[in-house]
């Protein structure tokens, strides 16, 4: 038994902390092996654009593996605008971050030993993971995935996520014709490379607006779009899309929202569809902007205009999944990633998205 005083001293190496107990009359030692792992928690909520110091790195302490539960070691994180609204307290579909409490994201991991009999380890999982470099997690939520069907990174772009969410909305709101023209904003992100190339599959006309000239170059000269605005060169947004688009806009995929669709909405044709999939330009904003009223372009077009969110589609996912695949295995689509390596890059890589650094899906490599 140790008997008072003494000391203790803690040491952390690698995943393995030691942590001595010296009794000053005998010089005991207990070796205590615990795994240790990096985290990121939200430490304070965004006011504006996202900075480092929003988030907060620590080493915590990963519990045993009990029953039903996999122990992760993460390969790829995802990070996504949506992120951004669960950032803050606003209400939403999904609930906010915990302050203090890690980030959870979109992830692809590998399971380093397993107590659940679906799951072996080897095996790559995709799932909603916390900002942990290692993990010990119950299997809800957690699919395999094979790392010799598409690299792992796909599974987080145009497998994943995004390219279901490219797909549903395009074809299900959207239901571009063969002649018509698609107009997609956010267009050489994860989303907007996507649908920009599914619609051109479908015969469209596709006009593309991103906000970078090797963007612009990339939508032309790589994917095949027939035209891209570069939004930060242009100052008459609805000017460049009545000149790009002289039969007018069928179909406005929307990824920003702001002066760039009150630009594209003011062009649309009789019929057109308008499917909202995001509005990234308001998402750090600080004060509600007003733009002009739309209602009346809607109304004397007979346009649609919807909302949508990606799981109201989980159960068509392995129709889209499906789909996805062929056109990328016959070459039809054609994906890019922006990678950032390293586990502490996860918060740079997060704030990257509102500066545009990305073309096509922004991960970070951990392992
Ligand atoms: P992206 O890969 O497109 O990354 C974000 C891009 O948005 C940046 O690269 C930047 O490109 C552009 N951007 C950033 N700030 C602004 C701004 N103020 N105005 C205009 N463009 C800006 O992201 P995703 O493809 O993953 O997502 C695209 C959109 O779709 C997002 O709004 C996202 O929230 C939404 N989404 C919605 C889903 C749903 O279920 N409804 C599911 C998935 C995504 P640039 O250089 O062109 O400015």
């Amino acid at each position: 038994m140790l008997m008072a005083p003494y000391f203790l001293c803690s040491l952390t190496l690698f995943n393995i902390r030691i942590t001595t107990k010296v009794n000053c009359q005998c010089y005991k030692y207990e070796i205590y092996i615990k795994h240790m792992t990096k985290q990121i928690v939200l430490k304070n909520r965004p006011k504006g654009i996202p900075v480092q110091g929003n988030f907060e790195t620590r080493i915590i302490e990963i519990p045993e593996l009990t029953k039903g539960m996999v122990r992760l070691k993460v390969h790829t994180f995802s990070v996504d605008p949506y992120m951004r609204g669960r950032m803050s307290e606003a209400k939403s579909y999904v609930a906010p971050f915990a302050l203090g409490e890690p980030i959870m994201g979109g992830g692809v991991a590998q399971v380093i030993e397993s107590n659940a009999d679906e799951f072996k380890t080897g095996d790559f999982v995709l799932g909603m993971l916390p900002w942990q470099e290692e993990m010990v997690v119950n299997t809800i939520g957690l699919q395999v995935v094979d790392e010799n069907l598409a690299p792992l990174s796909y599974y987080l772009g145009i497998l994943g996520m995004p390219g279901l969410t490219a797909y549903f909305g395009l074809l299900d709101i959207g239901k571009p014709q063969k002649g018509e023209t698609v107009v997609v904003s956010g267009a050489a992100g994860a989303v907007g490379i996507v649908v920009g190339q599914i619609a051109k599959i479908h015969g469209c006309r596709v006009v593309g607006i991103a906000g970078d000239q090797a963007k612009i170059d990339y939508l032309i000269n790589e994917l095949g779009f027939d035209v891209a605005i570069n939004y930060k060169s242009e100052t008459n947004i609805a000017g460049a899309i009545a000149a790009a688009c002289p039969d007018g806009v069928d179909v406005y995929f929307d990824n920003v929202g702001g002066e760039i669709s009150d630009g594209v909405i003011s062009q649309i044709n009789k019929g057109a569809r308008i499917i909202i999939c995001g509005q990234i330009s308001l998402y750090n904003a600080t004060a509600q902007p007003v733009g002009p009223r739309i209602q009346p372009t809607i109304l004397k077009r007979s346009a649609l205009m919807q909302g949508f969110i990606v799981s109201n589609y989980a159960s068509r996912f392995p129709e889209g999944f499906k789909a996805l695949a062929e056109w990328v295995g016959r070459g039809q689509l054609k994906y890019t990633n922006t990678t950032y390596h390293g586990f502490e890059k996860l918060p740079e890589a997060f704030i990257a998205l509102f500066e545009g650094k990305n073309l096509g899906k922004l991960v970070v490599e951990v392992n």
